[in-house]
C-alpha cells in the first residue's frame, strides 16, 4: 500500500478541542430543543445561554474586545457543529462571528470598536444586518435607504438623518443594534453606498413585522423601518463616496465571511441527517432485510457523503486561502456557498427519502432540517447569484486557486 499524504486542510490541536467544545454545547443543549424553537418560533433564548456560557461567542473577536482573536476555520468549525444540531441556534453565532461584529473589527474606527465589540464578545447583545428591501434582494445596488445631511459638521464629522425600510433582516426583532447598507448623500447606483450602525433603541427605528416562515422558525426575519433616525459621525462604519463604488466594493467583499459561515451551517446541518440516515438504515428492517443491505440505498448514501465531502473541500479551501485573520476570496467562496447548499439540499432531502414515511414526519429530525437548509440557500446572496458570479468570472478569464488553472490549455 502506498503510504498516504498528510491532509492539508488537518485541524490543529486547538481546533480539535474547539470542535469538541463546540459538539458537547450542541448535543447536550441545542439538539434536545431545536423542534421545540421550531414549533413555537420561540427566540431560542436557551441555545443563547449555552453558547454565552461557553464563551463561544467571542471567538472571532480580538483579544482586547475580551475575545479570542480566531478567523474564520475557527468559526467554521462551530458553525459545522452548531448547525449540526439545531440550524435557527447557529445563526446566532453566525450573526457574530460573521455578521456585524466581524464588519466593525475590519472596518469601523476604533470608537465603533470599544462601543459593540465587548458587548458581542460577551454575548451581551445580537446584532443584524440590513441590505435587502422589497425591490432590491439580488439587485442589491437598487437599493433606496439614504442618508441626508443633518446640519453642519460637528468636531467629530458630519451627522446625517436615515431613512430606510429593511427586509428580511435576520433577528431583528431582538438585536440591539444593526449594520445598515445605506446611499451616502450624492449616491446613485453602487456609487456612494456605505454603512452606518444604528443602535435599534434610537427614535424612528421600528419592528415593521416579522415573517411566517417554512424553516428557521426560531430565528425570525424581521422588517426595519429607519424613519429620519439620527445618524452620528462616530456610528458611520464606512462612508460612500458618491464618485465611485469602492466602499460598496469593500461591503460586498466583506459578505464573504458571512457566506463562509452559511457554507459551514449547511455542511454541518447535512452532515447531521446524513449520519441519522445512516443509523436508521442500520436499525430498519423492511420484509426481513435491514434497509443498509441494500444496494440501491447504498449508493444513495455514497452520493450524499461524496457531495457533501466535496463541498466541505471547497469550504475549507476558502478558508484557508483566507488565513487567520484575512477574508475568504470571492471566488473560491462563491463555488463553496452554492456546492454547500446543493449539497444540502441533496442530503436533506435523500435523509427524508430515505426514512421513508417516518422522514416526512415532525417526529423525526430531518424533515425540520431540510426546511431550515432551504432558506440558506437563498440567504447571503442566492445560489444562483453565486453562479452568475463564478460564470461571469471565469469566462473573463479568473482563475480559482489551484495549478490545473494555471497551466496553459492545449
Ligand atoms: C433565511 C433568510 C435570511 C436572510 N437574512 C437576511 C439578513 O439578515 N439581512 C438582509 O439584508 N437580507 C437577508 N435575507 C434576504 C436575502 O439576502 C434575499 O432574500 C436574497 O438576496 C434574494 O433577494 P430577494 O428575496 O429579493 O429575491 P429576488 O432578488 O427577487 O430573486 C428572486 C429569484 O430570482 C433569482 N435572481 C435574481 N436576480 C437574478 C439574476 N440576475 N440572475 C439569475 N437569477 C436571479 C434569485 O436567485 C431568486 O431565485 C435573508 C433571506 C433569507 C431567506
Amino acid at each position: 500500500m502506498p503510504a498516504h499524504g498528510s491532509d492539508p486542510f488537518a485541524e490543529t490541536e486547538d481546533q480539535q478541542s474547539l470542535r469538541s467544545l463546540a459538539r458537547e454545547v450542541a448535543e447536550r443543549d441545542l439538539a434536545p430543543m431545536a423542534r421545540h424553537w421550531d414549533e413555537t418560533e420561540e427566540f431560542p433564548q436557551g441555545s443563547w445561554d449555552a453558547i454565552r456560557k461557553a464563551d463561544l461567542f467571542g471567538i472571532t473577536i480580538g483579544e482586547q474586545w475580551g475575545g479570542m482573536g480566531m478567523g474564520d476555520i475557527e468559526a467554521a468549525i462551530v458553525l459545522e457543529e452548531l448547525g449540526r444540531a439545531c440550524v435557527s441556534s447557529a445563526i446566532l453565532a453566525q450573526l457574530t462571528f460573521n455578521g456585524p461584529p466581524r464588519a466593525i473589527e475590519h472596518l469601523g474606527t476604533d470608537a465603533l470598536r470599544d462601543r459593540w465589540l465587548p458587548m458581542a464578545a460577551a454575548g451581551d447583545a445580537l446584532f443584524c444586518i440590513g441590505i435587502s428591501e422589497t425591490e432590491a434582494g439580488s439587485a442589491v445596488n437598487h437599493m433606496r435607504a439614504k442618508l441626508t445631511v443633518d446640519g453642519p459638521p460637528g468636531p467629530n464629522g458630519q451627522a446625517f438623518r436615515l431613512n430606510a425600510y429593511k427586509n428580511y433582516v435576520t433577528g431583528g426583532h431582538k438585536a440591539k443594534a444593526c449594520l445598515v447598507w445605506c446611499r451616502f448623500p450624492g449616491s446613485e447606483g453602487t456609487k456612494g453606498i456605505g454603512a452606518v450602525v444604528v443602535d435599534l433603541d434610537t427614535e424612528g427605528v421600528t419592528l415593521a413585522g416579522t415573517h411566517e416562515k417554512m424553516g428557521l422558525r426560531g430565528t425570525s426575519e424581521a422588517e426595519l423601518a429607519f424613519e429620519d433616525v439620527r445618524i452620528e459621525p462616530e456610528d458611520v462604519l464606512l462612508a460612500g463616496d458618491p464618485t465611485n463604488s469602492e466602499s460598496f466594493k469593500t461591503l460586498i467583499g466583506h459578505i464573504n465571511h458571512e457566506r463562509c459561515g452559511n457554507a459551514a451551517m449547511c455542511i454541518g446541518a447535512a452532515q447531521g441527517s446524513l449520519e441519522y440516515a445512516i443509523r436508521y438504515m442500520n436499525d430498519r428492517v423492511v420484509g426481513g432485510k435491514s434497509l443498509a443491505e441494500l444496494q440501491g440505498l447504498q449508493w444513495k448514501i455514497a452520493d450524499m457523503a461524496t457531495e457533501l465531502e466535496a463541498a466541505r473541500l471547497l469550504m475549507k479551501r476558502a478558508l484557508h486561502l483566507a488565513g487567520p485573520h484575512g477574508t475568504p476570496p470571492p471566488l473560491e467562496t462563491a463555488m463553496a456557498k452554492s456546492a454547500a447548499n446543493l449539497a444540502a439540499k441533496r442530503v436533506c432531502d435523500e435523509a427524508i427519502q430515505l426514512l421513508g414515511g417516518y422522514g416526512f414526519s415532525r417526529e423525526y429530525p430531518v424533515e425540520r432540517v431540510y426546511r431550515d437548509i432551504r432558506g440558506l440557500c437563498i440567504g447571503a446572496g442566492t445560489v444562483e447569484i453565486q453562479r452568475n458570479f463564478i460564470g461571469a468570472n471565469l469566462l473573463r478569464g479568473a482563475t480559482p486557486s489551484g495549478d490545473a488553472w494555471k497551466r496553459p490549455a492545449l
